[in-house]
């Protein structure tokens, strides 16, 4: 039997119907690539939202049909999300970090229609015009006082809504209906297309304004400095509108300096971004005399995408601005798993409380995880056995665009995520590494992560990496590559004295190398590939 509730589609015009009708003074603060602040609100979007709609339509935009962008985090390519999912069609964000033939790979492969570039892509999107054959339509997000030439031509955003009424209603369809399309990085083989519905989208939503998950509300301002090109920035835009929080929106900048400016004009009170973003922060807070952490006006700072190094949490923590730990992926929408702490946490010492804070946190409702030996066999969540971690629910991918790479469940239904992980007695996951990135010892597993994490608590060092490479009798063993902070001073000598009192004897990592700089991916993660290649022939004492 059936119930009889009504079934109306979870569509994502739903999302800013309502911000628009009960929060339409919610601010929507945006740097931009011209240089001035704009300030508007969610009134104000959902109509430029329903003028570029009809634009979008006038220029032959379909239901189905893929409209890319290669933008920054603005209030334009706010309105782009709403109103291309909006229209039935799929908003196929392009990472512009990405090497150009991966974008014309990307845009070609997402056989995308239109794109709508940023000023400052305009040279990018003038080399790779003539490799977008698919490409009709080249839109600039400007006005025509800042139409820029090296694009090649192009149509002026603003000119196409300036010529609309913003007349539009939002069609209404089967909310299993694709929304979006985000290429993951592509670290191993050529990039593969994660295609979001409108469904997932707003069911990932609601799980952000629960208190045990982002716990977003109408009374946050959020500095989003996830790009708009990543995983939709951890699908910020879509929660937002759902409680009509005030969003603020960094434009093209996100060094240090811009960051805590923006951050501390508009007094943000929650953020979110991975953790080489928030290194500068810190370190432009460091190096300025009179600043300090304790003036950012955070209530809370979301850190995921990569491992967040402990003595991140600590300084953060220690300044009054608390850390929540983030696990998540492209496949999974990107938030499956939540470090917020539980209530018998109260009572620990901060110290107890950043152990926990250092893991990457509980499955949130609505995902499951499992972690399996190399037979497959399901690991109890012990804490102490660690083998390949499993994820499953309404907003984890069940395969790729295009069908590329072929199927990805097991016969149960769950998506194997590449990361290898732990799992404890209360729920909270520790990642040990991403498969591809294990370093194995003589048959045994030696986290990098946590190595990673234990030697970034020393006072020279300012990024780390642990990779491993071939050892005549133990098959592999750990080497450290370090990045100093400028003006340091360490011996190898040490940082392995160091490490010797956080790490079991036989993880000590068998040399240390100092570099310039690590290598990063487009999505600000060490791309630990392009570093073992380089340390491949390394000679290990
Ligand atoms: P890509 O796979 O293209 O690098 P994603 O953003 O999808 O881009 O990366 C997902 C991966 O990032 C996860 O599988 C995991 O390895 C890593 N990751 C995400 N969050 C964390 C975290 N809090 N701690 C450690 N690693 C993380």
């Amino acid at each position: 039997m059936f119930g009889l509730m009504q079934d109306r589609p979870l569509l994502i015009s739903s999302l800013l119907e309502h911000a628009e009708t009960y929060h339409p003074g919610s601010e929507i603060v945006s740097a931009t690539c011209e240089g001035p602040v704009v300030r508007s609100t969610w009134k104000s979007l959902a109509l430029r939202a329903r003028k570029l709609a009809q634009a979008l339509q006038k220029l032959g935009v379909k239901p189905g049909d893929r409209v890319a962008t290669l933008a920054w985090n603005t209030h334009r390519h706010v309105e782009l999300y709403f109103a291309v999912s909006g229209m039935g069609a799929v908003l196929h964000t392009v990472n512009p970090r990405l090497f150009p033939e991966q974008i014309d790979y990307i845009v070609n492969h997402a056989g995308s229609t239109v794109l709508l570039f940023d000023i400052t892509f305009a040279k990018l999107v003038g080399d790779l015009r003539d490799r977008l054959p698919g490409v009709g339509h080249f839109v600039a997000l400007t006005d025509e006082a800042h139409m820029p030439a090296e694009a090649g031509p192009a149509l002026c955003y603003e000119t196409l809504l300036a010529a609309e009424e913003g007349v539009f209603d939002w069609p209404v369809f089967d909310e299993n209906t694709a929304s979006s399309l985000c290429y993951t990085s592509g670290t191993t083989g050529n990039p593969k297309g994660v295609l979001y519905s409108h469904r997932s989208s707003v069911l990932h939503s609601f799980m952000v304004c629960t208190v045990d998950g982002l716990a977003l509300s109408s009374a946050d301002t959020t500095l989003l400095v996830v790009p708009l090109f990543h995983v939709n920035a951890w699908g910020m835009p879509y929660a937002s509108a759902m409680c009509g929080a005030n969003l603020v929106l960094p434009g093209p900048k996100l060094d240090g300096e811009s960051v805590y400016k923006l951050a501390t004009a508009e007094t943000c009170t929650f953020t979110l971004g991975v953790p080489t973003v928030w290194l500068s922060l810190l370190q432009y807070i460091e190096n300025t005399p009179g600043l300090s952490v304790s003036d950012l006006p955070f209530t809370r700072l979301m850190i995921g995408g990569s491992a967040a190094p402990r003595a991140m949490i600590e300084t953060f923590e220690k300044g009054g601005v608390p850390v929540v730990q983030a696990w998540g992926m492209t496949e999974t929408s990107p938030v499956a798993a939540v470090g917020n702490l539980l209530p018998k946490h109260a009572a620990l010492s901060q110290e107890e409380q950043i152990d926990i804070k250092v893991r990457q946190g509980r499955a949130v409702y609505g995902v499951e995880l499992k972690i399996t030996d190399e037979e497959g066999a399901t690991l109890p969540h012990d804490g102490a056995r660690s083998g390949d971690l499993w994820v499953r629910g309404p907003w984890i991918t069940r395969g790729y665009f295009g069908g590329e790479g072929g199927e990805q469940l097991d016969a149960d239904g769950w998506f194997p995520t590449g990361d290898v992980a732990r799992i404890d007695t209360e729920g909270y996951v520790t990642l040990t590494d991403r498969s591809k990135d294990v370093i194995k010892s003589g048959g045994e597993w030696i986290s990098s992560i946590d190595l990673e994490n234990a030697v970034m608590g020393h006072a020279a060092v300012q990024q780390a990496a642990v990779i491993g490479v071939p050892h005549p009798k133990w098959q592999e063993r750990p080497l450290l590559v370090v990045v100093k902070k400028p003006g340091a001073e360490a011996e190898p000598k040490a940082l392995l004295d160091y490490l010797s009192e956080r790490v079991a004897r036989w993880w000590l990592p068998d040399d240390v190398v100092f570099v310039d700089a690590l290598p990063h991916t487009a999505t600000g993660k060490v791309q630990k590939l392009k570093l073992r290649e380089q340390f491949r022939d390394h000679v290990l004492p």
